[in-house]
C-alpha cells in the first residue's frame, strides 16, 4: 500500500497551508477532509467577508493570544502577517485594510480566499480526499495508519492534525482531532468558548434587542476587584449583550464567571467625563432648564429607547420636570449614567462561539516545529492548539502561521 510522506487531517486554513507547504518542499502530500468541500468555516468568516489577518506588530499579536501567547513567536516570525498577505497577493487576490489594521480580500468575499487555497493545492498536486472523516490514528514502527469512519485506510510517515476546535460544529469542526490527540496521550486543556455573546439576567435589557450603545465604558467588578474593559460599542440582544468588546473579552469574562458565579458589568454612558464633573453638570443643567421634562433632558446623555427602562429601574418618573427632581434622584441619575449595573450569568452555548479557547496543551508541542513532544512525526496546526486570539484576524493568522510551520517542518 502507498505510503504518503505527509497526511494532513482537516482542510481548513491551517490544514490547507500545511499541505501546500509540505508539497512545495517536494513531498507527496495527502489532505483528508470530512466535508465535501475545503474551508467551509473559512468561507463564513467575518460575515462571509473574511478578516484574513491584521497589520498589528508582533507584540500585539502575541498579546492577543493571552498568557501563553509567546508560544507563537516562532510561527509568527516564520510566516508573518506580511508573508500571509504576500501569499494571497502573489496568487492574484488583492487585499484591503480596514479599521484597526484589519485585512480583508478586496472582493469582500471569503470565498475568494478559499478559491486561492483550492487553486494552489491543485497546482502543488496535493491529493485531496473529501468525505474522509478520520476515526483512528496509530503509529506502527515508522508509519502512521489512518482509518476513516467508512473503513478507508491511508498510510503516511508524518501526520499533521488540523481539525480545528469545537464551535460551529456544522462546519465540520466537531473536536475529532482532540479525541484522537487525547487517545495518543496528549492533554487537552479546558475547552472554553472565545468570542461568545453573554447572557444577562435583567429582562428589560432583552426588550432592547438590536440597540447599540455607542462608545461606552465597561467595567467588571468581583470580590472587591475592578477590571476595566476597552471602551467601545455594546450590542443589546434578546438574551443579553454582544458586540466587539464583549466578543473580544468573553473568554476572560467566562473564566471569571466560572470562578465567581454571576458578575456585575457596569456601563458608563459618559466615559469622557469624570463622575464629579457630571454631578456638577447635572446640577447646573437642572437649574438652567427647570421646566424641561427629565425624559427630554436625558436625550443628551442616553440613547432614546433606554431612557424609560433605565428610569424604571430607578423608580424615577420620566415626566417629572427638572426642578422637581430631588437631590437623591439627581445622585441616582449621576450613578446610573456613570455605572449602570447589569448582571452577567452565562454565555451562549459553545457551538455559537467564534473560537475554542482550549485544546492540545502547548506544553506538549514544540513551538519551533509544531511537532508533538510525545509522538514523533505528529504535528498540530490551527485552532486545535490550546488558547485563542481576540477578534481582528488574529485567529486566521494563527491557523495559517502554524499550518505553514507544521507543513515545512513535517517535510524535513
Ligand atoms: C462565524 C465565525 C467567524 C469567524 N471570523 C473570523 C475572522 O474574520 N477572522 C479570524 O481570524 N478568525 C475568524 N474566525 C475563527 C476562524 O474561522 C478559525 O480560527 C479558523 O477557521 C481555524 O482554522 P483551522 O484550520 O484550525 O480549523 P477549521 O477552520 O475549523 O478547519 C478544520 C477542518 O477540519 C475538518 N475536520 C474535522 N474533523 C475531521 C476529521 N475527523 N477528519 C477529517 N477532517 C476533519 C473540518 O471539516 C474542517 O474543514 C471565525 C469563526 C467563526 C465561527
Amino acid at each position: 500500500m502507498k505510503i504518503y510522506d505527509i497526511a494532513v487531517i482537516g482542510a481548513g486554513p491551517a490544514g490547507c497551508m500545511a499541505a501546500i507547504q509540505g508539497a512545495q518542499q517536494g513531498k507527496n502530500v495527502i489532505l483528508l477532509e470530512k466535508n465535501d468541500q475545503i474551508g467551509y468555516k473559512l468561507s463564513l468568516t467575518a460575515n462571509r467577508r473574511c478578516n484574513l489577518t491584521n497589520t498589528a506588530t508582533m507584540d500585539v499579536f502575541l498579546e492577543k493570544f493571552g498568557r501563553r501567547g509567546s508560544f507563537y513567536r516562532d510561527a509568527f516570525s516564520k510566516f508573518s502577517n506580511q508573508d500571509l498577505m504576500n501569499f494571497f497577493k502573489t496568487h492574484d487576490l488583492e487585499l484591503t485594510e480596514e479599521q484597526e489594521g484589519r485585512i480583508f480580500p478586496i472582493t469582500e468575499k471569503a470565498r475568494s480566499v478559499v478559491e486561492v487555497l483550492e487553486k494552489v493545492l491543485n497546482e502543488e498536486k496535493v491529493k485531496l480526499i473529501s468525505n474522509f472523516r478520520l476515526k483512528h490514528l496509530n503509529k506502527i514502527s515508522h508509519v502512521f495508519k489512518l482509518a476513516s469512519t467508512k473503513g478507508e485506510l491511508v498510510n503516511a510517515y508524518k501526520v499533521i492534525i488540523a481539525t480545528g476546535g469545537v464551535t460551529y460544529g456544522f462546519t465540520g469542526s466537531t473536536g475529532d482531532g482532540l479525541t484522537i490527540a487525547k487517545f495518543l496521550g496528549h492533554n487537552i486543556t479546558d475547552l472554553k468558548p472565545g468570542g461568545v455573546p453573554l447572557l444577562v439576567r435583567e429582562e428589560w435589557i432583552h426588550q432592547l434587542k438590536g440597540v447599540t450603545l455607542e462608545n461606552v465604558g465597561l467595567t467588571i467588578r468581583h470580590s472587591g476587584k475592578k477590571i476595566d474593559l476597552p471602551r467601545g460599542n455594546l450590542l443589546l440582544t434578546h438574551f443579553g449583550v454582544s458586540g466587539p468588546i464583549i466578543l473580544d473579552m468573553s473568554h476572560v469574562i467566562v473564566g471569571l464567571m466560572e470562578k465567581h458565579g454571576d458578575l456585575k458589568l457596569y456601563i458608563d454612558f459618559k466615559p469622557e467625563i469624570r463622575k464629579d464633573a457630571l454631578g456638577i453638570m447635572l446640577m447646573e443643567d437642572f437649574q438652567e432648564h427647570p421646566k424641561k421634562s427629565l425624559k427630554n433632558y436625558l436625550k443628551h446623555h442616553l440613547p432614546n429607547n433606554l431612557i424609560i427602562p433605565i428610569l424604571n429601574t430607578q423608580s424615577i418618573d420620566p415626566q417629572k420636570k427638572l426642578n422637581q427632581i430631588t437631590k437623591k434622584e439627581r445622585l441616582q441619575l449621576q450613578d446610573v449614567l456613570k455605572s449602570l449595573p447589569i448582571t452577567l450569568y452565562g454565555h451562549l452555548p459553545m457551538d455559537k462561539a467564534m473560537v475554542t479557547c482550549g485544546g492540545v496543551s502547548k506544553r506538549e508541542i514544540d513551538p519551533q516545529t509544531m511537532e508533538s513532544k510525545l509522538v514523533k512525526g505528529l504535528y498540530f496546526a490551527g485552532e486545535i492548539i490550546s488558547g485563542c486570539g481576540g477578534r481582528g484576524g488574529y485567529n486566521l493568522q494563527q491557523a495559517f502561521s502554524t499550518g505553514y510551520v507544521a507543513g515545512v517542518s513535517a517535510a524535513k
